[in-house]
């Protein structure tokens, strides 16, 4: 009989899980689990943890959906502590199995993991199946991606690209929150007018929803961008689609478009310099304005609301993250990857291709032609919190 491990990574589902099924599909006996890294308890060289509170919830929230949907299908989840090489290789062992599979994450350190399980003298088999489009299904080697995303849509809407069907599982499951999430979104007609809200600030009565919240549950693969997809799509066959139902798809496409950037680039997007040719001259971090700027405390009023909200809520709009983001860079000076790293310690949809990829363009480190994003908080505020609304509701909150 063959067994294998399954190790989930940022795949928590069974439905619409290729990886998942191609394991249960190809072996006699699949053994589910996860691994809680110590690393991630660690403090990061800015000196702040790794992965922060509203994260870790957010996780076990997860993880508990993941293992009443595996129960449901007769399979036990066991949750692991230790580096993935230690804790896989120990539970294989123990299982008398050397076979896992699990999804391919395409970011440095988490190809570094597979590489040490490798080295152990595990057979691992990863599989692409984070994002919406197939890399295969591009009309170009994804080595070639275009530099701009305008011209990367412009290709994938030249011909109709669409994403692979959904999965069908033939099983009565638990509904997840994620699924919930997904149907009460899609249930009322926020996307008609999504277009429109997309740069709100934040809702303001927990049944709105200005922008679709979906990033939480596809960072952690609680949802796939396909199953959103094929939903888009029916709410389209049923209600119509529009400038802002289309604008799902397009923002989904910028989620993948930094997915094939880390195909395309690898380790070069995690230096200072990013895609740049020349090496940044090592000027001093400015420690204090980024802890000012954590904390929400740097006198610039909007810049201060998002840094507030993203610290009590581990959320923030995208319109938020790009002005908190800009006034780092470029106003105090402070280092995109220190703010990387808060973002990642913060948010609780925290996803290593999108964080990576948004700092980069905004730092103007990427591949954007125009060299950076500078947003001015004034102008910011003026835009989209005339009536100083959001401000007041943040500075509120100590
Ligand atoms: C500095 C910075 C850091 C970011 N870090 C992350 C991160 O760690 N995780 C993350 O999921 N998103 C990140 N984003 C992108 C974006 O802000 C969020 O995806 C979005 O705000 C999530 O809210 P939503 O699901 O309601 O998005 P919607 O506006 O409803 O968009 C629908 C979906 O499209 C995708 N999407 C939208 N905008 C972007 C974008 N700019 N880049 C990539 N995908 C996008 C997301 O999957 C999102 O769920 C970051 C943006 C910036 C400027």
């Amino acid at each position: 009989m063959t067994a294998v491990v399954y190790w989930f990574r940022n795949d928590l589902r069974v439905s619409d899980n290729p990886a998942f099924t191609q394991a249960c599909v190809q072996t006699d006996k699949v053994l589910p689990a996860y691994v809680h890294d110590p690393k991630h308890d660690a403090q990061t060289q800015w000196g702040f943890e790794r992965m922060g509170a509203h994260r870790k919830v957010f996780l076990a929230e997860r993880l508990q959906d993941l293992s009443l949907q595996l129960k449901a299908l007769g399979y036990e989840l066991t949750e692991l502590r230790g580096s993935p090489k230690d804790a896989l290789s120990a539970f294989a062992k123990k299982l008398n199995t050397a076979h896992i599979y699990c999804e391919d994450i395409a970011a440095p350190e988490e190809q570094d993991e597979v590489a040490a399980l490798k080295a152990c003298g595990l057979k691992v088999e990863t599989l692409w199946q984070s994002s919406l489009l197939e890399p295969a299904d591009l009309p170009f080697d994804v080595r070639n991606l275009p530099a701009v995303f305008t011209a990367f849509r412009n290709k994938v809407e030249k011909l109709a690209l669409k994403p692979r069907d959904v999965l069908s599982l033939k099983a009565d499951l638990p509904e997840s929150s994620a699924e919930r999430h997904l149907k009460n979104y899609f249930a009322a007609d926020f996307a008609l007018t999504y277009k429109q809200t997309r740069n709100q600030p934040m809702n303001w009565s927990p049944e709105e929803h200005f922008s679709t919240k979906f990033s939480p549950w596809l960072a952690c693969g609680a949802l796939s961008a396909p199953v959103i997809y094929a939903e888009l799509k029916r709410f389209e066959a049923e209600r119509g689609a529009n400038d802002s139902t289309y604008w799902i798809w397009f923002e989904l496409l910028w989620r993948d478009y930094f997915r094939l950037l880390h195909l395309q680039h690898g380790k070069k997007l995690y230096r200072k310099q990013g895609l740049g040719s020349v090496e940044l001259a090592k000027v001093p971090d400015n420690r204090q304005g980024l802890k000012r700027w954590c904390e929400g405390r740097t006198g610039e009023p909007l810049v201060d609301a998002g840094m507030r909200e993203l610290a009590a809520t581990g959320w923030l709009s995208n319109r938020m993250r790009q002005v908190v983001a800009s006034y780092l860079i470029y106003d105090l000076q402070g280092d995109w990857r220190a703010g990387a790293a808060w973002f990642e310690s913060q948010l609780i949809d925290y996803d290593v291709y999108s964080n990576q990829g948004n700092w980069l363009y905004i730092a103007g480190r990427g591949t954007d032609p125009r060299g950076g994003r500078r947003f001015n908080p004034k102008m910011q505020a003026q835009q989209h919190d005339a009536g100083g609304k959001y401000q007041q509701f943040w500075s509120d909150i100590e």
